[in-house]
């Protein structure tokens, strides 16, 4: 078969269009309510990937006219500490989103994050990560759904293609991107696997898909073999390389992107291997793809969030 290229998936441009569409909502909040949708964000610790992830939200948040406050906590902080914060945030009158930074410090313990998703008020939880939200997805009555997966839909729908009758792959099964995700494509008719590192045949399996999603968490796991011809890729993955012999296995001699790792010292990639782009019909880049969507439905969600508790 001749070789094609498959169309990139721009997340920054829908990114921008989802970020457009949130403004006037904002603007409708503020003036009838007089103050802005309130976002609070606890980061823990000085984790430098959360820093990076923190700033990104604030600046995002603040150019929409949210009113976003980070309140920090130190890596020595204690699970209760975190919990009487959240706390606060439940009870506060500007806040309508609250959104905790993970990972948490590993010394609060195994069960520390599902301690804290349990904590927010579920009206305020924009991350879509408590109970009661995650019940409200899976009956397909959802109200504020995780991020990263709902961002991928907007991304599927607003580049045309289509899910309803579609085979989809979801290769992860976290509770915050698999399972959830898999849980959207489903409601939208997608007839939907979800695979995991038990699966057997996982290339095969995955190479079945219309709509292949990775979320694993592994540089470049998913080759060409994985992917079905004209195959839409989503890559979900976001994993910094700093093993030069990792990214030489990625790249070709002479790409931008080793030369970037020399600048640099490592550089950010996906769960897809570029090679991937050869084999599918459309393609997330990473950076670039789904990153983006991620915060801009977190925006989306504080408004949702604002709007219903003040109707
Ligand atoms: P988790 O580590 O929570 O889950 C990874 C999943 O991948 C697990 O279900 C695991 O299976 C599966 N997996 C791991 N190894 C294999 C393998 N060899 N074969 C098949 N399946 C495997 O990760 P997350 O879901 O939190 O994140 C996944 C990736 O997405 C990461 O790179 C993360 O950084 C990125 N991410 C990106 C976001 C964005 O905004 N773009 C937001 C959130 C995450 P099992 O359950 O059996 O262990």
């Amino acid at each position: 078969m001749a070789q094609t290229t498959a169309r990139l998936l721009d997340g920054q441009s829908v990114a921008a269009a989802i970020r457009e569409s949130v403004l006037p909502e904002v603007h409708a909040f503020s003036a009838r309510t007089g103050r802005p949708p309130g976002l609070g964000i606890v980061l823990v610790g000085d984790d430098p990937a959360s820093e990076i992830y923190v700033r990104n939200k604030v600046r995002a948040g603040t150019e929409s006219g949210l009113r976003v406050d980070l309140n920090r906590l130190p890596a020595s902080a204690s699970l209760d500490e975190l919990l009487a914060l959240v706390a606060r945030l439940n009870a506060s009158p500007v806040h309508d989103g609250i959104l905790v930074q993970a990972p948490l410090p590993s010394a609060m313990g195994r069960g520390a994050s599902q301690r804290v998703f349990d904590t927010i008020d579920p009206i305020k939880d924009v991350d879509g990560f408590h109970p009661v939200n995650v019940g409200k997805l899976v009956q397909g009555r959802a109200h504020l759904v995780a991020c990263t997966p709902s961002g991928v839909i907007e991304m599927l729908q607003r580049s045309d293609i289509p899910i309803a009758g579609s085979r989809a792959v979801v290769i992860g099964r976290s509770e915050i991107v698999g399972k959830p995700m898999a849980m959207l494509l489903l409601q939208r008719d997608a007839t939907v696997t979800i695979c995991h590192s038990k699966t057997p045949d996982l290339a095969k399996t995955a190479a079945a898909a219309d709509i292949l999603v990775a979320a694993i968490g592994r540089a470049g796991f998913v080759t060409a073999e994985f992917v079905k011809p004209g195959a839409t890729v989503i890559d979900v993955g976001i994993n910094r390389v700093t093993d030069r012999a990792v990214a030489d296995r990625l790249f070709p001699p002479g790409a931008a992107r080793l030369a970037d790792f020399d600048r640099r010292g490592s550089i950010v990639v996906g769960d897809v291997h570029p090679g991937v782009s050869d084999v599918a019909g459309a393609l997330t880049p990473v950076p670039g793809g789904v990153g983006p969507l991620t915060i801009a439905m977190l925006l989306k969600n504080t408004v949702t969030a604002a709007q219903a508790a003040h109707p």
